[in-house]
């Protein structure tokens, strides 16, 4: 498979004009040349934070505080997911399925309600899709067995030890949501040695210092903690101390596309065009312990080909720029799977 065009190449995503060759799912090479094609072709993107099983329930809540929105058991979420019936819910989530691999995901990594019958139902609703899932059970140690991991609500919530250490065993991914509301759980979380914590929006000096110090990653959902009204990730002293992907979090506050995440990170924070894409790609694929994320030699053939001649992007004088702050689902031309040159 060849594709061609203006290629946001590397760590660097600076462009270049040329091809790009994917074969048995990986990148086998990237040519600079000449061509006649105004694609623009970028790794297609890790959504680091996703709570799907609320696409029944968009919307809902208005007004209603985070607790009053998704704290369990008696959040509006856990109400409105345990009324819904299983074909329901995993109908809900194949339509958020779909929407992602519209929206250029390569893969996103979902926190799964529901213990393993949870996990069971994520499978179903992704069975005949090619995008790729981390699904990180939550409740029980069978869900985080029969998943990819555990994803744990906050360390005030519950003591996460033993299930922390037979994550660990079965080398498999631990994270948990931390510093959302308050910095109260963000030590304990930290305690626990997490392979990435979700949100920190409110970290003390302390905790940046440890973040630096541990190099645990985090994944910050912006949009989610406006939605939520519980204030502002300061990313960029999180940017300068550690790995921080993005997520679009539960699917019932904000639709899942990493177009909107990055355009409003990018405008809402100190960070560079080059970091957005970061944290949009390569942050989420390393924090995931994935291959995907970057267009370069050996790297997972999941990509992203936008119109670089659509109505919305012609005429973008730095692309990298407008793919970040501008792009979005309507100038998808293609997106590339590794399943798709195999
Ligand atoms: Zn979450």
């Amino acid at each position: 498979m060849i594709l061609e065009g203006r290629i946001l190449r590397g760590r660097s995503f600076e462009p270049v004009e040329g091809r790009v060759i994917v074969e048995e799912g990986e990148i086998a090479g990237i040519e600079e040349t000449e061509t006649d094609s105004e694609g623009i072709i970028l790794p297609a993107f890790v959504n680091a934070h996703t709570h799907i099983g609320d696409s029944i329930a968009k919307e809902a809540g208005e007004g209603l505080s985070l607790a009053e929105l998704v704290a369990p058991p008696d959040g509006l979420k856990h109400r409105l997911l345990d009324a819904a019936e299983r074909s329901e819910l995993i109908a809900g989530m194949e339509q958020s399925i779909s929407y992602m691999e519209s929206a250029g995901t390569a893969v996103f990594v979902e926190f799964r309600e529901g213990g393993v019958d949870g996990v069971t139902a994520i499978r179903e609703a992704l069975s005949g899709h090619d995008i790729d899932s981390v699904v990180l059970g939550r409740e029980t140690e069978d869900a985080m067995l029969e998943s990819d991991g555990f994803g744990a609500s906050g360390a005030n919530d519950a003591t996460f030890d033993r299930l922390r250490k037979a994550t660990a065993e079965a080398e498999k991914l631990f994270g948990i949501h931390a510093g959302e509301v308050d910095s109260s759980d963000i030590n304990p979380a930290l305690d626990l040695d997490p392979d990435f914590l979700v949100h920190m929006t409110h970290p003390e000096p302390l905790h940046l210092e440890r973040l630096a110090d541990s190099q645990i990653p985090v994944v910050a959902c912006p949009r989610s903690n406006i939605t939520t009204n519980v204030g502002m990730p300061p990313i960029r002293e999180l940017l300068d101390r550690t790995t921080v992907g993005l997520g679009t979090d539960n699917v019932f506050l904000n639709s899942p596309s990493m177009f909107r995440e990055m355009a409003f990170t990018a405008k809402l924070f100190d960070v560079s065009t080059r970091e957005v894409l970061q944290m949009a790609t390569i942050n989420g694929a390393e924090i995931a312990g994935l291959n995907c994320g970057l267009v370069e030699d050996g790297r997972d053939g999941a990509l992203l080909v936008l119109d670089g001649e659509s109505a919305n992007l012609t005429g973008a004088e730095d692309i990298a720029r407008a793919v970040v702050r501008r792009a979005g689902v309507d100038d998808v031309e293609r997106v590339v799977y590794p399943a798709d040159s195999r």
